[in-house]
């Protein structure tokens, strides 16, 4: 089967003839039609995220079962399903109670620790596996439910706890996460303060619900809060990308009881910094962190994009063959919305 290899961190993706995966009890055989690309692929890519190498990377996953191993019962051949991506053991006190994402046995991502979607099939286990209407979701769309729309369920719902008429700030709006978040965060009733550095993104923030668009390159994001604010600032900040200085920004930006939800922070060089830790106790502030999503919260995003409650944003699809590009692409920050790759 062809696949995209990064034979060691810090390679680009190359394309490779590799053989077909064999099944292991309890394992699947998908045929992948789609992979969503976004910038975790580039931390990957550069080791930032752990793993070996070589490896195939893409964790965003939406195929057909095309073989079943032994002992599988839940899928069968001709399934439509998209990847959950985080293996867990399925049997500590956190994944018994709905919190896969602390499994204590964690074995790591898809397309980390094992190889993923920028292939034309894949091997996981079926309990990774959740089928989906391919009527009701074309692929594309289905294969970002993974990521960019069950990590904003999971903030909102669970972290973020978003209440209707808060204000919230999210940082890193026009990505492939955070179109989703601003969505998630307008559906549970927020009036939402989109944060980006790009016109073309603050524009799609606007489009999927964004009440307010703030350029981080024109001007202090704290102070444009506090004049659209009258001074209040924003109840719940999310920021997805979690630099020094975003974090100070979002943190200056909070209102008394104030949470401040972080993400995506790859940057071991750069310690949480913040400017007058006094305030966190003076303003009842809440820093979290969040976390991927559970299985439960997954089958729940399936479930809010088939009735249509969220839109998935696949603003570029990219040919198979162009996998390297579309990655270059996000790298160069050039896709608003998440890129999809579709594999024939
Ligand atoms: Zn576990």
């Amino acid at each position: 089967m062809k696949a995209f290899v990064v034979e060691k961190f810090g390679d680009r993706l190359e394309l490779k003839d590799l053989p077909l995966p064999t099944l292991g009890n309890g394992e699947a055989l998908v045929k992948v039609k789609a992979c969503g690309i976004g910038l975790t692929l580039s931390w990957i890519r550069l080791g930032r995220m752990g793993g070996s190498t070589p490896r195939v990377i893409g964790h965003e996953i939406a195929g057909v079962v095309e073989k079943v191993g032994d002992g599988v019962t839940d899928i069968s051949p001709g399934d439509s399903v998209a990847v959950y991506f985080y293996l867990t053991c399925g049997k500590c006190e956190y994944c018994l109670t709905d919190r896969e994402t602390l499994c204590v046995n964690f074995k790591g991502n898809v397309g980390t620790r094992t190889d993923g979607g920028l292939a034309e099939y894949l091997k996981l286990p079926s309990e990774n596996l959740f089928k989906f209407h391919k009527d009701k979701i074309p692929y594309s769309s289905a294969s970002i439910i993974s990521d960019a729309i069950a990590t904003p369920l999971h903030i909102a719902r669970r972290r973020a706890m978003i209440h209707p008429l808060e204000r919230v700030m999210i940082i890193g709006a026009g990505g492939g996460v955070g179109i989703h978040m601003v969505q998630m965060a307008k559906m549970f009733g927020a009036e939402v303060f989109a944060v980006d550095v790009s016109n073309e993104k603050l524009e799609l923030a606007k489009k999927y619900g964004a009440s307010h668009l703030i350029d981080a390159k024109k001007g202090k994001v704290s102070e444009t809060i506090k004049e659209l604010t009258q001074n209040k600032g924003v109840n719940t900040v999310i920021d997805f990308v979690s630099s020094p200085d975003s974090i100070s920004s979002g943190f200056s930006s909070l209102a008394p009881q104030g949470k401040l939800v972080l993400l995506g922070h790859f940057h071991p060089e750069d310690p949480l910094h913040i400017s007058d830790p006094q305030d966190v106790i003076r303003k009842e502030i809440s820093i979290l962190g969040s976390r991927y999503a559970t299985k439960q919260e997954f089958r729940d995003a399936i479930e809010m994009v088939e009735r249509g409650m969220i839109k998935p944003v696949v603003s570029t699809i990219y040919k198979f063959e162009d996998s390297d590009k579309a990655l270059k692409d996000v790298e160069e920050g050039k896709v608003s919305g998440r890129a999809v790759v579709e594999i024939p």
